[in-house]
Order: structure tokens, then sequence, then C-alpha cells
């Protein structure tokens, strides 16, 4: 008799999923597949919840379609839930999911809807219909765009709770190049997902010392603005196209690439905040959030990263008139 125990960390899916597929196959008698999830209260120093309502909605959309495909194997999902007042305590799925939200028709990312459920299911049919669309091939020219579902792939928040491996899109990506015709589209979404991996393997190299106060560099310690982090993460500093952002990000947990460089270079240099409140708001309110791209790219933005050419400063002004001259995107967000 041989007893497994699965223990799903961020690949909360079947596919692609080696180990497991394993125990399902070569016969282990028992299988235990088991979740730990972080306390529900648990908030970081700068005073924020660790985990926000828009990742544990999505997250535990995903435990309930895992949880699901688990039992239909005979396997029921185990959920041990980290909470203070009742540590160690276990339950199944369902009993630990918190109401859904994410159902805001501005939202680039509607995770409460069935098209962006947090589910393994939904993951592989979103992968299928944007390759399907050949929406790669216009990935270069619409990236930076700022509103709706296919200006970018929204891969992310899937990827971050691994229902979504970066390995079969990268082989999606790669079926759909042969058959469809690679172009420079094609190239930079792969290209992006190279980020993806390399901050990861930065924090192979670099550890602990992507969360000193100074990164990796020697420049003198941020600042600290407490009234300014407060009304950046309101969206009401008073700057148009960051306040919309900022609303954008806490009513729906996504934002785009474009808009997390403006909105994290007017909080270090235009506030004078700590680079670090940034990064924990972003922690706390990204349903998507990773915390190798995450501290990356916010130490590469305050120049205390790899990148030698230093600090990133994007200006508001001109961000406003390159991607949101008409005003549409402060409009739909109240700002204008
Ligand atoms: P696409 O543009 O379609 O890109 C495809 C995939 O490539 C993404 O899903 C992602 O996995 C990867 N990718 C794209 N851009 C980057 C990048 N700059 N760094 C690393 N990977 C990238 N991404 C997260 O997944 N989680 C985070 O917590 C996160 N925090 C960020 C914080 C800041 C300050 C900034 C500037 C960027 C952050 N990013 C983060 C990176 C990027 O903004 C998102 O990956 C992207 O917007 C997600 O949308 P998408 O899947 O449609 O991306």
């Amino acid at each position: 008799m041989s007893a497994v125990l699965f223990w799903f960390r961020n690949d909360l899916r079947l596919h692609d999923q080696p180990a497991l597929q394993a125990a399902l196959t070569g016969g282990a008698t028992h299988l235990l597949p088991v979740v730990c999830l972080p306390a529900a209260d648990e908030s970081t120093p700068w005073g924020c919840a660790r985990v926000g309502l828009h990742r544990r909605a999505f997250t535990a959309a995903a435990l309930r379609g895992l949880g699901a495909r688990m039992a239909a194997l005979g396997n029921p999902l185990i959920i041990c839930n980290a909470l203070p007042s009742s540590a160690g305590q276990c339950a199944t799925v369902a009993q630990t999911a918190p109401s859904l939200a994410g159902q805001d028709p501005r939202s680039s990312f509607p995770y409460g809807t069935p098209a962006c459920d947090g589910s393994e299911a939904a993951a592989l049919a979103h992968l299928a219909q944007y390759l399907g669309r050949k929406l790669p091939h216009s990935y270069k020219a619409t990236r930076n765009g700022l509103m709706g579902r296919d200006y970018s792939s929204k891969f992310s928040p899937w990827l971050a709770t691994g229902a979504l491996s970066p390995r079969q899109i990268y082989a999606d990506l790669k079926a759909f190049e042969r058959d469809h015709g690679a172009n420079d589209g094609t190239y930079w979404l792969g290209f992006e997902l190279l980020w993806r991996d390399y901050f990861r393997l930065l924090h192979l190299q670099y550890g602990a010392a992507l969360y000193r106060a100074r990164g990796l560099s020697e420049l003198p310690l941020a600042p600290h603005n407490p009234r300014g982090f407060e009304r950046w993460c309101r969206g009401d500093t008073g700057q148009p196209l960051v306040d919309a952002a900022m609303r954008e990000l806490a009513a729906t947990g996504y934002l785009s690439n474009r808009l997390r460089q403006v909105v994290a270079s007017f909080l270090i240099y235009d506030l004078r905040g700590d680079w670090r409140a940034g990064a924990a708001w972003f922690e706390s309110q990204l349903v998507d959030y990773d915390v190798y791209s995450n501290q990356a790219n916010w130490l590469y933005i305050a120049g205390r990263g790899t990148d030698p050419r230093g600090g990133r400063r994007f200006d508001p002004i001109k961000q406003t008139q390159d991607h949101d001259a008409d005003g549409s995107y402060r409009r739909l967000w109240g700002t204008l």
C-alpha cells in the first residue's frame, strides 16, 4: 500500500502536473490532495490586508474548480486554513469561499463572470479562445491599451494561482506560430512570458536582498509619505490618470501593465513615497498578485533592481497624451 499526500501550492490545476499524474496513474492506494491557505486576516507592515477581497474570491473559484475535479476522481481536496483563531482547522471545498465579487462592467478582467472564473476549465477555455481568435498576432499593437478584455492576454490571474501552466501557454503559442505564422505580436507575447521566468530566477539569485529597503542598489533609503500613500491608494491624488487607475485597481483587482508603471512611478517620484508600501498595496489588491513579478517590477521602476539604466519615471502628462488623449479612460473611472 502506498499513500501519497499531494500539496497544491501555486499550481491549482491537473494539466502539466506530472507528480500528481504519477500518483493518480501509478497505483497510489490513498491520495490526499491538500491546499494550505494563508490567514484571512493577515496584514502587511504597511497596514493593508495581505490578501484582499479580489484575490480571495478568485482563488476561491480556483479551489472550487479544483475541488470538483478531485472529488470526481475520488480524492476530495482538503483545504487547511491558517486562521489564527482556528489554527490547524481543515475544511472541504466550498466551506471556505468568500462571496463572489468582480462583476464590474468597467473591468478589463471581470473575474466574477464565467469567462473569467478562477477555475482551470475557464483558464484553458480562455487560452483556447485567445488563440482561436488569433489575438497573439495583434498583441504588440494593442498591449499598451488601458481598457477592455483583448488588449493584452489576461493570462496573469490564472498564472498566479497556477490554474494555467506557463509551459502550456508557451507550447500552445509555438503551435499557433507553426499553424498561423509568427510575427512581432507572437514574439512579444512569448518574450513577456520570459520576463516572468526571469523574475523567478532573480529570486533564486538574490533571495532576501530583493526585499531590503535599498533593494539591490546603494541608493539612499526611500522616504515614506504616509498621507500621500493614503491618497494614492484611494485614487485621490489630484492627478486624473493616476486616480483613475487607482480606482480601477481597487474596484476590480486588475490594472493594465502601462498603468501599473504609471502609478508606481507616481508614488515613488512624484509623491516621494516608499516603493515597498506601493508593492504591499499591489499585493493586497491585485487579483494576479505574484511575488516575483510584483517585487521585481517595483524594484525596476524604483531603480533598485538589475536594470543598469537606473529608475524609470513615467511623466503622467505625457502618458495621458500618449494613451488616453480622448479622455475615455479617465471618464470611465470618473476623474474627468
Ligand atoms: P500580457 O501583456 O498579456 O503578458 C502575458 C504574460 O506575460 C503575463 O500574463 C505575465 O505573466 C507576463 N508578463 C507581462 N509583462 C510582465 C512584466 N512586466 N513582468 C513580469 N511578467 C510579465 N504581473 C503579475 O503577474 N503579477 C504581479 O503581481 C505584477 N505586479 C506588477 C507590478 C508593477 C509595478 C508592474 C509595472 C507590473 C507588474 N506585473 C505583475 C507585470 C504586468 O503588469 C502583468 O503581468 C500584466 O499586466 C498582466 O496582464 P496580462 O496577462 O494581460 O499580460
